[in-house]
């Protein structure tokens, strides 16, 4: 540094601003007069042909830079407002879209069983699988983020996500086995940090996609006016949590 750093007393300091989840997904504008353009590259799984589109578009329509986010997704920044219509058709074009999901906005995946030695499942194949099916049944008005994780190791940090799934062999009745995970609810961070808390273990993956379904149905049914799904999760007991999204209860409804 050319500077000296200053160490201010916290209370003199300015609080971050709450974060906005997925909030780079769509179009933009940057503070310098131009725009971003987020797009939704679920689980972060890009073809070679994909990224050479994305790299052509952010050369011919933004400052030929990309950006990658947490969430798996990428950032083309530096788009004139005149080029935005062609380089939002031209995502489009690649597979991609930019418009945000409530629910595949925020849904990550670690490398898994596909290149991962210690993966108890293939996280990213099931993670869009998941995607595919809540995006399919439930309209969600507020961002809920799911995180898949192979192994204790914990590299997409399953216990920080509004729901976190830890990969884990299943043992059937015959004695074989299958994948599935222990499933974790109502962690977060910055502002609502939290360490969420294990609610079902040992679920088959076959399952999951219901049961995640079922749960979300009762937080959009019980919830309180403007409560995130994390402030719900963690407002209720485990066994009350398991009760609410069973089957019977959300047919019942
Ligand atoms: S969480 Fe486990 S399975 Fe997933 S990438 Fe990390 S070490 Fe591999």
């Amino acid at each position: 540094l050319t500077f000296p750093l200053r160490f201010l007393p916290l209370e003199q300091c300015e609080p971050s601003l709450p974060k906005s989840k997925h909030g780079h997904l769509g179009i933009h504008p940057q503070t310098d007069g131009t725009n971003y353009l987020g797009v939704l590259t679920p689980v972060g799984r890009i073809t070679v042909p994909q990224m050479h589109a994305l790299a052509d578009i952010a050369e011919k329509y933004g400052r030929g830079e990309i950006r990658l986010t947490v969430w798996q997704n990428l950032i083309i920044p530096g788009i004139p407002d005149e080029n935005i219509p062609a380089a939002a058709a031209a995502v489009l074009a690649t597979g991609f879209d930019y418009r945000n999901h409530s629910i595949t906005g925020g849904l990550i995946a670690c490398t898994g069983s596909r290149g991962c030695k210690y993966a108890a499942a293939d996280t990213k194949g099931n993670a869009i699988a998941l995607g595919d099916h809540l995006a399919g049944t439930i309209q969600l008005d507020a961002p809920v983020n799911i995180h898949l994780t192979g192994c204790q190791h914990s590299c997409a940090q399953h216990y920080i996500g509004d729901i976190g799934l830890m990969g884990a062999r299943v043992k059937l009745e015959d004695g074989s086995t299958v994948e599935g995970y222990n499933i974790v609810l109502g962690g977060g961070v910055d502002d609502t940090q939290a360490i969420a808390r294990e609610i079902w273990k040992s679920v088959p993956f076959t399952d999951i996609p219901p049961l995640i379904g079922q749960l979300l149905v009762a937080y959009l049914r019980e919830r309180q006016p403007d409560e995130s799904f994390a402030r719900f999760a963690n407002r209720h007991t485990p066994d009350e949590l398991r009760e609410l999204s069973r089957p019977d209860k959300i047919a019942a409804a």
